[in-house]
């Protein structure tokens, strides 16, 4: 009695109920926030991998696209894409230092084909071109293109006046009543002459070497760069090529490859003036310098189908010295031919110069060819001649007596249509001369 029954229970089940509730409410959290923290973290991690390498991507793309001046950087702490930049980059500076060397590479041999291409015209030309101041013309043009100058000039030594003197001058703007002329060693061109060497000179104005001489003011103003080179045959320097100033203004001037090449185009004009001088060698008579029979008679030919073709007349004359034999006799043989020499240039100085043709026909005889010329014409060319002898040739300082000349003029085609038949003509008239007393002018009849 009295007693009582006490339970004591737990519900174990609802415990438990709530115990794995809270639990997978607590793994939930874990799970989410790991989640959560492992997407962060992969994005920042994919981040820190993945750009260095698209950064590197891009630069590598660039030196694809032959952009090879900008270094590569990429920061980064992955060692791996350190090395990677820095491999990178040295492959860039290798190609970068690869392109150069043939930029450069492929300036030098367009320049390379444009010297041998300009030679190569240069000397082509000179096969078809006989060896004439035309000639000589075009090679300098020639130089003034390929180096892109304003003006140049052609200078050959005087052994006679010990100077340079110009013989041609080639580019517009620069025209001058008086050309100097150097002696060796003085101005640039002088100096060139002397030493044998190309002179540059892109400061003209600083420049000792470049002298000034009187009454060339207004065209030494003009000259900014100079570029000279001797003209050489067989080493020995017979005068210089000059070029001056670059085209445009602000022009840096000329430099080394344009000396080599001025070089070569010169020694191609030293060539042509060596051809001249060898065949007017073998053309020209030495005392006097007229022409040998062989060449007269060949223009003479020349002459004759020309003046046919185009209807035209002209006329020779012989001319011989009077009574040479008594000179010789009186006064020597040395006397006799420092006369002959003298008549000779007494009939030159009245030649039309480049159309006229004159020969030593004989020992005291001389031949000329006068194109275009009628009779009329040639029998007053002739009688000023005669007068000039007549009244010049006695010379007290030579010691050479007065001598007379007479004079045959044949005109073509009524005195004779050849060679032959014509110089028979001019000598039968001057037989006429001789006959009518000398000293004087006779016409073929
Ligand atoms: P003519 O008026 O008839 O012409 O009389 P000539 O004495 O001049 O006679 P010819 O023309 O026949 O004589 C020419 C002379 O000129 C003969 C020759 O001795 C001389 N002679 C020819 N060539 C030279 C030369 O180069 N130098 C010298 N000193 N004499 C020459
Ligand atoms: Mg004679
Ligand atoms: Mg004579």
């Amino acid at each position: 009695p009295g007693r009582a029954i006490v339970r004591i229970g737990y519900d174990t089940r609802e415990r438990i109920d709530v115990v794995v509730s809270e639990t997978q409410r607590s793994l939930l959290w874990i799970f989410l926030v790991a989640a959560l923290v492992g997407a962060l973290l992969s994005v920042l991690l994919a981040h820190a991998v993945v750009a260095p390498i698209r950064n590197l991507a891009q630069h590598a793309g660039n030196v694809a696209f032959s952009e090879y001046d900008q270094p590569i950087a990429v920061a980064s702490s992955a060692e791996e894409i350190l090395v990677l930049t820095s491999s990178l980059n040295k492959m860039r500076e290798k190609i970068k230092a690869h392109i150069d060397e043939l930029d450069s590479a492929n300036v030098s041999l367009d320049r390379k084909v444009f010297e041998l291409r300009t030679l190569f015209d240069v000397a082509e030309t000179m096969n078809f071109k006989s060896y004439s101041p035309e000639l000589l013309a075009y090679i300098l043009d020639t130089s003034l293109r390929a180096l892109d100058a304003e003006w140049g000039s052609l200078w050959l030594y005087s052994s006679e006046s010990e100077q340079l003197e110009v013989k041609m001058v080639r580019g517009a703007g620069y025209e001058r009543e008086e050309v100097p002329k150097p002696r060796k060693g003085q101005g640039i061109a002088g100096v060139v002459f002397e030493s044998g060497k190309p002179v540059i000179s892109n400061e003209v104005a600083n420049d000792p070497r470049f002298v000034t001489f009187e009454g060339q003011e207004e065209f030494e103003h003009k000259i900014r760069q100079i570029i000279c080179v001797p003209l050489l045959v067989d080493n020995e320097t017979i005068g210089v090529v000059n070029l001056v100033n670059k085209k445009g203004e602000d022009a840096e001037g000329f430099d080394d490859n344009d000396a080599h090449l001025l070089a070569a185009l010169s020694s191609q004009a030293a060539r042509a003036l060596e051809h001249a001088k060898l065949y007017d060698l073998a053309i020209r008579e030495s005392k006097t310098g007229l022409y040998i029979p062989r060449y007269f008679e060949a223009r003479l030919r020349e002459q004759i189908t020309q003046a046919r073709r185009f209807n035209q007349s002209f006329s020779v004359l012989i001319t011989d010295i009077d009574h040479f034999k008594k000179v010789n006799d009186v006064h020597g043989h040395l006397i006799g031919d420092e006369v002959i020499i003298k008549v000779s240039h007494f009939l030159t100085e009245s030649l039309r110069e480049n159309i006229d043709i004159a020969s030593r026909w004989g020992g005291e005889e001389f031949s000329v060819i006068l194109p275009r010329t009628d009779k009329g014409g040639a029998a007053a060319f002739s009688e000023r001649y005669r007068r000039q002898v007549e009244t010049r040739s006695e010379d007290k300082k030579a010691k050479t007596p007065k001598v007379t000349v007479s004079v045959g003029v044949a005109t073509f085609p009524e005195d004779g249509s050849t060679v032959e038949a014509l110089m028979q003509s001019a000598d039968d008239a001057l037989y006429a001369a001789k006959r009518g007393g000398r000293n004087r002018v006779c016409t073929a009849s």
